[in-house]
């Protein structure tokens, strides 16, 4: 490509290694490379005007150039512009500095103004010499997103060049650009450099119109690349089911001990109606914690079955894979289906066993842990595939599953069905999951108590401990989760086996266990059996119990240091409780002092059990660019608009990436390409 910025075969400079980092190769990823906010060099302010905090530029003479040693070593230099006199401090400084600010020296300097014991000053300015009549900058100056290795005045340059060079000419059809929205050109021009008496806080918050055009560039290139993935999926093959009246979904909701929330039907129709079709499913199926997403797992999982195929389900930890195993064998082996088990610590005798049983396909249904699609499981014929908490698998397990499945399935692709107890909010369904097809439960199964949340400061620990020591005499049982420490393993370790030390001596009679991620899985099953046997009383543990786990008669939570847990895990870790009919507690111990986002944090749990709701609140906290691990790990976020407040321009771009792709898909090719460059392979992960 002509575009390349630099020759191949040069040595390549550090600023030029770090362009290549933050992916600005073409003339085009620099043009598209735009500030993050602006500095006004475009006038000068007397001295006499400064309020203290202003930002702002004043030119004037050098009238005192001093090195202070009191109270340390400093420059201290004043400036006088015929309105006043400006103090200049100096902590870090170089002969260079002198000279520029020499006695009778004519400078242009640029910094905050501080309301000082001697007037006005300002601590380490920009400055540079100029002349009576050095011209002010004519636009604000950009200050673009950088790193240490890539000087600003660098990249300044370069972004120059790549704005001059690139090819900006129009490829959305005009008539499917929003009326009254900027040209690309005009837009981009203005935004590298403003015109003076633009207003920044239009700029710094990307209302301006020229950011919308930015905005919908970003917003179209991303719907058009994940609904061509979409298209490309119609035109795969996957097996064709039938739902056969007396057959194994029928035979399953009959014998479950529960009739289906409305939800469940609702979504069980949705995934039964995809699976009629040839072309194969690629589904999420969200719904909060604890709505009862297995067993409409379990409902699709017969439908594949009683045509003959397989079905696989795949879950992030061998706790849960085991739940689930338990749970699957108990309502679909009386029906007369085989059930493997597949996870990393099956080993020898049995894991060879339970391979023959899947290759032969004797085992119908195959539920484990990553180690379902490890090199030596093969298929005989693999129709449907759950995967459970998805967000929890990387981006490369995901592929080497897709890989997997279609060798598996006679050439056939297999359906997908993704299951996430993290609701996403509409818009980032949109933005970031356009591909896939959603189907939401939005209720929980009757007969569920709220949870009562409470917050305290860990102060208060002993009187909590008093209080669960009363719980778990009265026959409740209760999860103590311990603190996440990251970084280290076996501090989280050392913690938790001091807690549950402390613990076994407070309740006296109690059985007391502990569970944590570096036990043997034998022995971590063993303990969970114990609790969901309900012949334990306290389970101390670490995060391992995190996802999933269901004991509905435990009603007890206490979480400890919940600062240090986000938004999104808290709310799954509440989840473990309110599953019976019991009135739940979740109590969230913090240390103090707690920051801001730790306050709204704990503050957002207190106040809602909603997961939509906490979804919204998470996001708003941490931003879009951390919410959720799942595909973005690869994925270019958006990087201009903004998923909380542009949603009426996601549902544009929406519409517009339909029509562009049905009508003109040269087009649609070359805007994604101009947007996303090599990144647009990530997005179909
Ligand atoms: P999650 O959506 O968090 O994975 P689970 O599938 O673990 O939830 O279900 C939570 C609990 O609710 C389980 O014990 C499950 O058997 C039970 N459950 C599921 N659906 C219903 C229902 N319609 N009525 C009553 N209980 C249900
Ligand atoms: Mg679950």
């Amino acid at each position: 490509m002509p575009e390349v910025s630099s020759p191949p075969n040069k040595e390549k400079s550090a600023p030029q290694k770090a362009m290549e980092k933050l992916d600005l190769r073409r003339d085009i990823d620099l043009a598209l490379h735009l500030p993050l906010r602006y500095e006004d060099e475009t006038r000068i302010t007397p001295v006499r005007a400064l309020r203290d905090g202003d930002t702002a530029q004043v030119e004037g003479i050098v009238t005192h150039c001093e090195v202070q040693f009191r109270p340390r070593r400093q420059l201290v230099t004043k400036l006088d512009d015929g309105s006043g006199t400006l103090v200049m401090r100096f902590l870090n400084f170089y002969p260079s500095h002198q000279k520029t600010l020499g006695v009778g020296k004519r400078v242009r300097v640029r910094g905050e103004a501080r309301g000082g014991f001697f007037g006005i000053e300002m601590v380490h300015p920009n400055f540079r010499g100029v002349d009576d009549d050095t011209p002010l900058a004519a636009a604000l100056t950009p200050v673009y997103p950088t790193t240490a290795a890539l000087p600003q005045a660098y990249l300044r340059k370069a972004v120059a060049g790549g704005l001059k060079r690139a090819d900006l000419a129009e490829i959305i059809p005009a008539p499917l650009v929003p009326k009254g929205m900027w040209g690309l050109r005009d837009a981009l021009r203005f935004l590298h450099e403003p015109s003076p008496d633009t207003r920044l806080d239009e700029l710094e918050d990307h209302s301006h119109p020229a950011w919308q055009r930015l905005k919908f560039e970003e917003l179209l290139a991303q719907q058009l690349s994940q609904l061509q993935a979409k298209r490309e999926r119609e035109h795969q093959r996957a097996p064709k089911f039938s739902v056969r009246k007396g057959g194994l979904q029928e035979k399953l909701l009959a014998a479950l001990p529960f009739a289906l929330t409305e939800a469940q039907r609702r979504v069980v129709e949705e995934i039964a109606g995809d699976l009629q079709r040839e072309v194969p499913m690629h589904r999420l199926l969200q719904g909060d914690v604890g709505s009862g997403k297995t067993v409409v797992a379990a409902l699709a999982a017969t439908v594949a079955m009683n045509d003959g195929w397989q079905c696989a389900l795949m879950a992030p930890t061998e706790i849960l894979a085991e739940q689930h195993f338990r749970k699957l064998v108990g309502w679909l082996e009386p029906l007369g289906i085989r059930i493997a088990w597949l996870t990393g610590s099956r080993k020898g005798k049995a894991r060879r066993e339970m391979l023959e049983a899947v290759a032969s396909g004797e085992a119908a249904l195959v539920v484990g842990t990553h180690a379902v699609i490890q090199d030596d499981v093969v298929f005989k014929r693999l129709g449907l595939a759950v995967i459970d908490e998805q967000h929890r698998f990387g981006v490369a397990q995901r592929l080497a599953l897709r890989e997997k499945l279609v060798d598996a399935a006679e050439g056939l692709e297999p359906h997908l069905l993704m299951m996430s107890a993290t609701p996403i909010p509409r818009t980032l369904a949109m933005t970031l999951f356009a591909d896939l097809d959603v189907s939401t439960i939005d209720e929980l199964p009757p007969g569920r108590t709220p949870i009562v949340t409470k917050v305290f400061s860990d102060a208060k620990r002993e009187g909590v401990i008093h209080t669960i020591a009363g719980e778990a005499a009265n026959g409740r049982q209760v999860y103590w989760v311990c603190p996440l420490i990251e970084e280290s393993e076996s501090l989280d370790l050392q913690n938790a086996t001091e807690t549950h030390q402390q613990l076994v001596a407070a309740l006296p009679g109690q059985v007391v266990g502990l569970l944590h991620g570096r036990m043997p899985s034998a022995e971590k099953a063993a303990v969970m059996a114990e609790f969901t046997a309900g012949r334990m009383h306290v389970l101390v543990s670490t995060t391992v119990i995190e996802v999933g786990v269901d004991v509905p008669n435990a009603s007890l939570m206490v979480i400890e240091h919940a600062e240090r847990f986000g938004l999104s895990q808290l709310h799954q870790l509440r989840g473990r409780v309110g599953r019976g009919s019991v009135a739940s507690v979740c109590v969230l111990l913090y240390t103090a002092p707690l920051s801001d986002t730790g306050k709204s944090r704990l503050r957002a749990m207190a106040e809602t059990q909603d997961g939509f709701e906490i979804a919204r609140r998470d996001l708003e906290i941490r931003g879009p660019g951390e919410f959720m691990g799942a595909r973005q790990s690869g994925a270019p976020l958006l990087r201009f608009a903004d998923m909380a407040l542009d949603e009426e321009l996601v549902q544009v771009a929406r519409a517009a990436a339909e029509v562009m792709l049905d009508r003109h898909a040269e087009a649609a090719e070359r805007h994604v390409a101009r947007w996303l460059g090599a990144k647009s392979d990530y997005l179909k992960a």
